[in-house]
């Protein structure tokens, strides 16, 4: 495995120089833009990984995933889909345009800025502290590993540039499509995009989800059965933004990607599988973590479609 993990992202590698790592916010800019690394953890809970796995990256929207996971658990589907809806955007990630244009201004999904922002005001906490805490509990219960934690410079770089977020919180508090306080809101999405990761640990994450909820690692069932499968649905139909269509037809499983670089897989009753590359394309997807993945899913005919 490892040598077909070597030889993809050798591949992916070849894409690097046409991408760019984000610079928007100002910490991001900081990563290493020729860092490439991958990563497949099997449903026996054994992990492989080839590439610069020391690469330690932020989750970004990955992070998203786990704060839906947690909503689905804690409120139930009918509360969260309510206020979020189910269907692609064809817009960019932090796009306000939609939000607005149509009645009632419900975020188009829950992978995207102002749908993550809106189920984080559903998580039943009182402040900012103790949503941070459980998001980030369940990120450690999905990758096993007990050591994440936040990045605290990459939160207070997201937090000093975050005109965009703020917009698409307030513009939803304005319309009364959310409640609650919006600057502590932010705070929290600003801190859980902000959780560092590995490569495997984002491996781990995916076959928790392809494991139907239960990390194959731990044996701990994070998610129900049914929560891991809508989790699964929305990656496939969202989680790589404006650019999930053509990772369906390039790749074929279910994913999500950050602006961090990281692309964490889930390929249902088989494994996961993830790359963390910083150096995005022009729709902030990890250019050479999609190539990479492209390979992967012809070599180990991971293609769910
Ligand atoms: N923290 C990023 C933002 O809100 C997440 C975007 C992403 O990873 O795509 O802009």
């Amino acid at each position: 495995m490892e040598i077909v993990l070597g030889e993809a992202v050798s591949i992916g590698r070849g894409v690097l120089e046409q991408g760019a790592v984000a610079t928007y916010i100002p910490e991001l800019a900081k990563s290493d833009p020729m860092a490439l690394a991958a990563a497949y953890c099997g449903l026996d809970g054994r992990v492989c990984s080839a590439g610069d796995t020391g690469t330690m990256i932020t989750m970004q929207s990955i992070s998203k995933v786990a704060s839906l996971g947690l909503a689905l658990e804690l409120c139930g589907e009918e509360v969260v889909f309510t206020r979020v809806g189910v269907e692609p955007s064809a817009d960019p990630f932090n796009s306000i345009m939609r939000l607005e244009m149509r009645a009632p201004h419900r975020p188009q999904n829950p992978l995207i800025n102002s749908g993550a922002i809106l189920v984080l005001s559903l998580l039943p906490f009182s402040g900012s502290s103790e949503r941070v805490a459980a998001v980030l509990e369940t990120t450690r219960r999905m990758s096993g590993n007990e050591r994440l934690g936040v990045n605290q410079a990459v939160a207070a770089s997201e937090k000093e540039t975050s005109d965009r977020n703020r917009s698409l919180g307030y513009f939803l508090r304005s319309v009364e499509a959310m409640e609650g306080n919006v600057d502590d809101i932010l705070d929290s999405y600003f801190r859980q995009c902000a959780i560092e990761c590995s490569v495997e640990d984002l491996a781990v994450m995916g076959a928790t989800l392809a494991g139907g909820g239960v990390n194959p690692m731990t044996r701990e069932r994070v998610f129900s059965r049914r929560t891991a499968l809508v989790l699964r649905a929305l990656m496939m139909t969202c989680g790589l933004y404006d650019g999930s269509g053509d990772f369906a037809v390039r790749v074929g499983f279910p994913a999500k990607s950050g602006v961090g670089g990281g692309i964490m897989g889930s390929v249902a009753g088989r494994a996961g599988v993830a790359v963390a590359g910083p150096a995005l394309d022009e729709r902030g997807n990890s250019i050479g973590g999609i190539r990479t993945l492209e390979e992967l899913s012809k070599s180990l005919s991971l293609r769910v479609l």
